[in-house]
């Protein structure tokens, strides 16, 4: 029997993080993973390489592209006519993505020895080694491992009496690979994956209806960041969002699906061609034998782990999206960098206050740390500094003045307590605010420290010196 150091169930960007950072450290890892390719390939990287993070990521650039040569270029001086769609060529782009990168995972294990073993991970026991039991249709074999991170994600929450069939109607696999355009798109749930798949079908064309269960919009953001997205996407965009809508009857026939649903007391029809059913996630912890080493999961399903992602099972770790926390990728790989850290005796934790949140709309959302309405409601005194994008040059020259970029500190010691951007490259424009949040920067710190000209990076600085009242340009 193959008996490991460690053994870490799941190949996402928290196991195999996990994995490659244990084996670095001199520990002798295995990774075992189930996930198949479409083509029913074994595939490595989790939903976040296969049917996530790097797929939408790719359709959202091609989508942004298409759109930018149909209605900014003009802007710029620049003709271009008769242009037109390949979705197929577009989705070959997106899988080719998918193939370079999962295949470079195989790769990084054989780079950093770490032993990859596909198939379905299931504890079987424990004592001083834990017995996982790995299975492939009827072929079985049992490994055994000192310690074990389990890293197996999550799967799409099912709306009960709605059937996914990933034609019709599609979870985030489906929603990710329509061979055409829908003339008539419907997202059940304003969420992440409702928005970001949403516009990307909207500017490739599509009528989009989002039906969202919950009488306000991105509950989850700073207020003044959902209420200028709101704007922006209902109104300039054209997304038609139906908040606090109750979902009915959805049939799906040969060639479109009837949703219907109750909004604002009147019960209506509405039919698609495709729908997306975008819910929530929910974690992968069923029929992994959890029961037979007394790991314990939450009453939503989640492995109960500390601060430091250990169970309460000693040598038994949980990371990911099947651990508390957001459901995010550089946290997943986060904690695997903590759990193999700590298993080789270091130390290592995951600060989730600041994690970094993106939305990939157009414009794109971001944030790290409390919201204004999280500051009011524990009291907290703060001031805020909060710079347009308008006033930017450099926004200006890439005609996206959209948004602005909003900054929180205490209101005594000038720390800095949030910030939320929205607007162009939000996503890499977060990363200065978490570094200064994880050195405990204060506002004044930002607004000292020179910033480059012209850059969009100018709108955090100038956010920080409207903290203390001294904005530049504004
Ligand atoms: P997963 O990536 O879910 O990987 C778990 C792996 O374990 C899977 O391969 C699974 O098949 C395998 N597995 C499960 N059970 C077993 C078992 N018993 N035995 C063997 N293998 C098993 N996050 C971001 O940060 N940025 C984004 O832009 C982003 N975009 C997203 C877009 C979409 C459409 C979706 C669906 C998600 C997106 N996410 C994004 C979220 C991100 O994908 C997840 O947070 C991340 O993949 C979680 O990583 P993980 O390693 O915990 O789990
Ligand atoms: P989500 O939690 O972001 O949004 C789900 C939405 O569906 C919520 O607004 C919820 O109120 C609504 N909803 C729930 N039940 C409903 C019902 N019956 N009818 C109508 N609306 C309903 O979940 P998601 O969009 O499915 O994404 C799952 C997770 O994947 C996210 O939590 C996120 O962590 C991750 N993700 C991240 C990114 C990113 O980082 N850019 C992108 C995509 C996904």
């Amino acid at each position: 029997m193959k008996n490991f150091d460690v053994a870490v169930i799941g190949a996402g960007p928290g196991g195999y993080i996990a994995a490659i950072r244990a084996a670095q450290l001199g520990l002798n890892t295995v990774c075992i993973d189930e996930f198949k390719s479409p083509e029913g390939k074994p595939s490595l990287g989790g939903a976040c390489l296969n049917v996530g993070c790097i797929p939408s990521k790719a359709l959202l650039e091609s989508s942004e592209n298409y759109e930018r040569v149909l209605h900014k270029f003009s802007d710029h001086g620049i003709r271009a006519d008769n242009v037109s769609l390949d979705v197929p060529a577009m989705l070959a782009r997106k899988d080719k993505i998918v193939e370079q990168f999962t295949g470079g995972i195989g790769l990084l294990f054989k780079k950093n020895k770490v032993a990859s073993m596909y198939g379905h991970g299931r504890l079987t026991g424990g004592g001083e080694f834990f017995q996982i039991e790995v299975s492939e249709n009827d072929s079985s074999e049992t490994i055994t491992a000192r310690n074990v991170v389990i890293a197996t994600g999550s799967a799409p929450r099912q709306i009960s009496g709605v059937n996914i069939d990933n034609v019709r109607v599609c979870d985030n696999v489906g929603a990710l690979s329509f061979a055409e355009v829908p003339a008539r798109l419907g997202v059940i749930g304003a969420g992440v994956i409702g928005l970001e798949m949403g516009s990307v079908w909207k500017r490739l064309g599509s009528s989009v209806t989002i039906l969202e269960a919950l009488p306000t919009f991105l509950g989850a953001a700073d207020e003044s960041v959902a209420k200028e997205a709101w704007r922006i996407f209902t109104k300039s965009i054209g997304l038609d969002i139906r908040l606090g809508s109750k979902i009915g009857a959805v049939k799906a026939g040969k060639k479109t699906v009837s949703v219907e649903f109750e909004h604002e007391g009147s019960l209506t029809k509405m039919e698609f061609d495709r729908l997306v059913v975008a819910v929530g996630r929910v974690p992968n912890t069923t029929n992994l034998g959890l029961e037979s080493v007394g790991v314990k999961v939450d009453e939503r399903g989640f492995i109960e782990v500390d601060d430091r992602n250990r169970t309460a099972t000693p040598n038994i770790y949980a990371i990911g999206d099947v651990v508390r926390g957001p459901m995010l990728a550089h946290k997943s790989s986060e904690e695997g960098v903590t759990v193999a850290e700590t298993i080789a005796g270091q130390y290592g934790q995951v600060n989730l206050e600041h994690i970094p949140w993106v939305i990939y709309t157009s414009p794109e959302i971001a944030w790290v740390g409390r919201t204004e309405q999280q500051l009011k409601e524990d009291g907290v005194k703060y001031r805020s500094g909060q710079f347009p994008f308008i006033v930017s040059g450099r926004a200006r020259a890439l005609g996206e003045t959209a948004g602005f970029v909003k900054m929180l500190a205490d209101a005594e010691s000038d720390r800095i307590l949030g910030v939320h951007i929205l607007g162009p490259f939000a996503s890499e424009l977060i990363s200065e605010a978490v570094v200064a949040m994880e050195f405990g920067a204060t506002a004044e710190d930002i607004a000292r420290i020179v910033h480059a000209h012209p850059s969009l990076s100018e709108a955090m600085h100038e956010a920080a010196l409207g903290v203390g009242k001294r904005f530049l340009s504004l």
